[in-house]
């Protein structure tokens, strides 16, 4: 493992690669986290995502070290880091609500972990200027955090980790309290200084569209267990369980159960995406529209079969129905997706 104090080679450097191994964690009768396994690749960029109190911020703590798991391992290249202590890790953790000291300025807010890590002050100073340069936050090294906008704090607080020159990067939602427009941008960003360091990032998020644009791969968790690893299209294509199907995509896959307006066997669920979905005055699916969401490039048409089942449909801008309207659908036959009535999991 590299250690904190070493000079920032120049240029490209390869990240560490982490693997969790029956990582379990509890705080008092909460299992926050039941048997986690992941693999992530040296330089590799990995989203996590899940809902709110899946675990995610769990297993970020686990690899800073600053909890210790109950079980499992977490190993860093190579090295089972679970007794060497976070500041001896070669790991920096973005926060999402920033963790900036607030007396300080941004300038010392960067240099502060270099000075602990007693790094020279003519090189803190260096790094902590192209770091800032790097985020466009070149112009507020004398600002305090109290007088910036949120976003302009949380590129400080990404700043921060850069300076640090880490082996890895856990950024914990790190563009959640951002409005949409410099969410996008501070996205990309992400993404170029990623390409150009090449630091293995495990970026967090409970926003399935962030997962599906950031990232080789997204590991969906759910209740403390990993669902579905994969290319994010892949598992868009081919999610493992209903879980992940409901989950990932908006609106959300439609699920009907057994013997259902899909027409599939009563021990199952089958499932079709509102974009597999297409309007056909011969096709075999009858149902009513109830509304109609214009969301400009495209709609949502809410529909109901006469069983009560709701199918959610994708189409084009200004489609020609109203509420009340019956009409046919067709479901793409090699889009239907089906999964065990009992398990969830994907036939
Ligand atoms: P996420 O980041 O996905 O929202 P967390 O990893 O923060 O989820 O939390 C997972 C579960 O563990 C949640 O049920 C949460 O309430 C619980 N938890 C996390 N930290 C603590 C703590 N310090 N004390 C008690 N419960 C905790
Ligand atoms: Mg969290």
């Amino acid at each position: 493992m590299n250690t904190p104090t070493e000079a920032p080679p120049d240029g490209r450097r390869e990240g560490a690669s982490i693997r969790l191994a029956g990582l379990a964690k509890s705080y008092g009768t909460v299992a926050a986290l039941c048997g986690v396994d992941l693999e992530v690749g040296a330089g590799e960029l990995v989203t996590i995502v899940g809902p709110s109190g899946s675990g995610k911020s769990t297993i970020l703590r686990l690899i800073a070290g600053l909890e210790r798991p109950d079980a499992g391992q977490v190993v860093v290249d190579g090295q089972d880091v679970v007794d060497v202590p976070p500041h001896r890790r070669s790991v920096a953790m973005v926060f999402q609500d920033y963790a900036l000291y607030p007396h300080l300025t941004v300038r010392d807010n960067l240099r502060f972990g270099l000075r602990v890590r007693r790094v020279a002050r003519a090189e803190a100073d260096r790094r902590a200027e192209a770091a800032a340069r790097r985020l466009d936050i070149a112009e507020l090294l004398d600002r305090h955090p109290d007088e910036m906008s949120g976003g302009q704090r949380q590129r400080v607080a990404l700043a921060r980790a850069l300076v640090r020159d880490p082996s890895v990067y856990l950024l914990d939602e790190p563009l959640a309290s951002l409005d949409t427009q410099l969410r996008i941008t501070t996205r990309s960003d992400l993404l170029a200084i990623h390409r150009q360091l090449g630091t293995t990032t495990l970026h967090v998020t409970h926003d399935q569209a962030e997962a599906m644009t950031m990232g080789d791969r997204v590991v969906i968790v759910e209740g403390g267990r990993v669902r579905q690893v994969g290319p994010p299209q892949e598992v868009y294509d081919a999610p493992a369980d209903t879980f992940v199907a409901r989950f990932l995509g908006s609106p959300a896959m439609n699920l009907t159960p057994g013997g259902g307006v899909l027409g599939h066997p009563e021990d199952s669920v089958a499932g079709v995406r509102p974009e597999d979905l297409t309007i056909d005055d011969d096709g075999p699916i009858e149902a009513t529209v109830e509304a109609v969401e214009a969301l400009g490039s495209e709609a949502v048409l809410l529909t109901r079969c006469g069983d009560g089942t709701a199918l959610a449909v994708r189409t084009g801008p200004r489609p020609d129905v109203r509420p009340g309207d019956p009409i046919r659908l067709r479901a793409s036959p090699d889009r239907i997706h089906r999964f065990d009535a009992r398990t969830g999991l994907r036939r």
